[in-house]
């Protein structure tokens, strides 16, 4: 166990006075976010707690199965109900996120309101919004975390059968199926934890990572055989797709996810980005391998933020402006960050 007796007291003493509990987690919602998340809202559920979860947008389809993902709220479908539970909150968890950007449409409702804020999150660099805060940068997830979490103030039982799954996923999504970011024994363990709690992997692998639609598949395929560029000597690559290419493969929340991961499979390449035409936006993704950064790309130039590794961010315009922004920027970025690529 990594996290602190202060901070599992400190925690203690605010849930144990709270009648209201929200959790919030991060705009376009992952594995990882949806997993802390609704692990968290099942150990208040179980013991009483007046809890709700809210996420700033819709969840991804292959999430849907979650055990009570029903019950999340999303600012976007529910507003009056989300602005009320704001004001009636005593309160707050933020899980997987250390900016108050990254919740977008609420930030400004979460930011003012004055009550007691934890944040648990496992990214570099947290900005100073929080009561309490428990950061692991070297955690694998939030996941892993709100295992350490759940078990600190509640005890091993606490972690109930569907606590497991969604833990399981969200330490399983963000490895990539136990893939980077999982050299720790600790994840391990963790994992071996839940699934002593009889919880069924292969078919949760089934559900998350094989259950997509026919057209998500055409669209890697086009992603991969015509709308990705290659530059070995920067040692990089990226996928562009428009809102066109989007709509004409009937594009669903979470159908992008992932693609931009392949092209780290080319020999040489450690750079890895991904831009998606979105409404009046692009949604950017960076991913890298060894020391060569991907969030400082992401932070500097993209409006976001992210791990090493594993970054994100947004580019006000087109996705060919976004592109070509890029391509501005990819000389002297992997100038100055070449000597980090290992051979
Ligand atoms: P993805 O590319 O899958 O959206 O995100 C990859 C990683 O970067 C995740 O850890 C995510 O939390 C982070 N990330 C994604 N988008 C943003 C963003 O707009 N701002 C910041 N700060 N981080 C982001
Ligand atoms: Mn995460």
């Amino acid at each position: 166990m990594y996290i602190t007796d202060t901070f599992t007291t400190e925690a203690k003493k605010y849930i144990k006075s709270a009648k209201n509990i929200l959790i919030f987690s991060h705009k376009n919602p992952d594995g990882d976010a949806i997993g802390s998340g609704l692990a968290l809202y099942h150990f208040f559920k179980d013991r009483g707690v007046n809890v709700n979860f809210i996420l700033p947008n819709e969840m991804p389809s292959f999430l849907s199965w979650l055990p009570s993902a029903d019950d999340i709220l999303t600012y976007t479908s529910d507003k009056e109900k989300v602005i009320k539970y704001i004001t009636e909150t005593d309160l707050i968890f933020m899980l997987d996120f250390n900016q108050f950007s990254r919740i977008d449409c609420i930030e400004e409702e979460v930011k003012t309101a004055d009550v007691p804020k934890i944040m648990i999150d496992h990214h570099p660099n947290p900005y100073e919004m929080y009561t309490i805060n428990y950061t692991r940068t070297s955690s694998s997830s939030t996941a892993e975390m709100m295992y350490e979490f759940i078990t600190s103030i509640g005890d091993e039982n606490a972690i109930t059968k569907p606590i497991a799954e969604c833990l399981f996923v969200g330490i399983m999504t963000d490895t990539g199926c136990f893939n980077y970011n999982s050299s720790n024994p600790f994840t391990f363990r963790v994992v071996a934890e839940l699934l002593s709690k009889d919880i069924d992997k292969g078919d949760i692998i089934n559900k998350v990572y094989n259950n997509y639609s026919e057209s998500r598949l055409r669209l890697l395929g086009l992603s991969l055989n015509n709308k990705m560029r290659f530059m070995p000597e920067y040692n990089t690559a990226y996928i562009y797709l428009t809102r066109k290419d989007l709509s004409r493969y009937n594009f669903q929340q979470g159908d992008t996810e992932g693609f931009v991961n392949y092209p780290l499979s080319i020999k040489g390449c450690v750079f890895a980005v991904s831009f998606f035409e979105k409404d009046g936006y692009t949604k950017c993704s960076f991913r890298s391998i060894g020391n060569f950064p991907a969030n400082i790309m992401a932070k500097e130039y993209f409006n976001g933020g992210g791990h090493m590794n594993a970054a994100g961010g947004e580019f006000k315009g087109s996705v060919y402006d976004a592109v070509k922004r890029f391509e501005e920027l990819l000389p002297d970025y992997y100038e100055e960050y070449k000597h980090l690529v290992e051979s």
